[in-house]
């Protein structure tokens, strides 16, 4: 930490592990993780995947007069930036043509040079695989590019932010991951909103740590959804016969084939493990008291489960 730490990072992940097989892993980044410290025979990724559903990957596109940059951002940092000054019109034009000719050919080039970059932007936005966009720029600016955006663009368009060619880079990215993360928390209200409307309607849903782990466990889920304060405490197996409990305190001898001895784990990070390992989605809610009242965790499956797994 006192050598490799770069100054711009707000944020470090350590896994670290000694004995025959050491493993050393350090992860840098330019958002915060909270304090944490874990020791255990698996990873916790918890605050990782916390951190990916926050602040996750878009596009920014800075338009200005004068130049347009097309940057994207992951995990807070700006990762690769492609950008393209616009050649400003030399001053001796405005002498040999009319005023009208010239003011003409200006709106073309504007025209022009916003359809370019749209070009890359669209480009740029599908190789890797982007599905939010925000815009960044001076009001009038930014407003032709939304004019010009083609509809699969403008349906990825997350927010405009006002900025002007003076502002800086660091300021914008800042600007736009606030208005990213309201975003994000918009869609995570959109997910609850879908899971209370599944259950309602005896949909494909589950509510509660209970039928949310066997879920998980028979690799049914499409979204894991949970709450950020959702702490289940921890679960037990028998060391014997493998028997599972997540909603009971250890108990004296296993229900299933009366041995003794017990291993405990963190059911939350137990649950975004599967979660990880099933590679669907996980949406983290930062706040929601519908949520909160459902037991802080759900999933929607992709299709009914047996009653009594539930
Ligand atoms: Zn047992």
């Amino acid at each position: 930490m006192s050598t490799e730490l770069t100054p711009i990072s707000k944020g470090l992940a350590a896994f670290s592990r000694a004995g025959a097989q050491p493993f050393f892993l350090p992860l840098q980044f330019q958002v915060p993780l909270p304090n944490w410290i874990a020791v255990d025979n698996i990873p916790n990724i918890y605050h990782l995947v916390e951190l990916k559903d926050t602040y996750h990957r878009y596009v920014l596109m800075l338009v200005t007069k004068g130049s347009w940059r097309i940057l994207q951002v992951n995990l807070g940092a700006v990762t690769a930036t492609m950008w393209e000054e616009r050649p400003e019109l030399r001053d001796r034009v405005g002498s040999e043509w009319s005023k009208v000719h010239f003011q003409r050919h200006r709106q073309e080039r504007t025209r022009k040079f916003l359809r370019d970059a749209i070009v890359v932007l669209d480009q740029l936005m599908s190789a890797g695989g982007y599905t939010h966009l925000i815009l960044a720029g001076p009001p009038a600016m930014t407003a032709q590019v939304r004019n010009h955006l083609p509809k699969h663009l403008q349906s990825q368009l997350t927010d405009t932010v006002t900025a002007s060619s003076a502002t800086r880079l660091s300021d914008v990215v800042e600007a736009t991951l606030s208005a990213f993360i309201e975003a994000e928390e918009q869609e995570s209200r959109t997910i609850v909103g879908n899971l209370v409307h599944q259950l309602r309607t005896g949909g494909l849903a589950v509510v509660g740590t209970g039928p949310s782990f066997r879920a998980l466990c028979r690799g049914r889920v499409d979204v894991l959804v949970m709450s950020k304060e959702y702490d289940p405490g921890p679960g037990w197996s028998c060391d014997r016969c493998g028997s599972i409990g997540v909603e009971s305190e250890v108990p004296d001898a296993c229900p299933h084939c009366k041995a003794q001895e017990f291993g405990r784990f963190n059911t939350k990070e137990r649950m975004v493990q599967k979660a990880e390992a099933l590679d669907c989605t996980i949406e983290i809610v930062s706040q929601s008291d519908e949520l909160s009242h459902l037991g802080g965790v759900g999933c929607l499956v992709s299709y009914h489960l047996p009653d009594e797994y539930l």
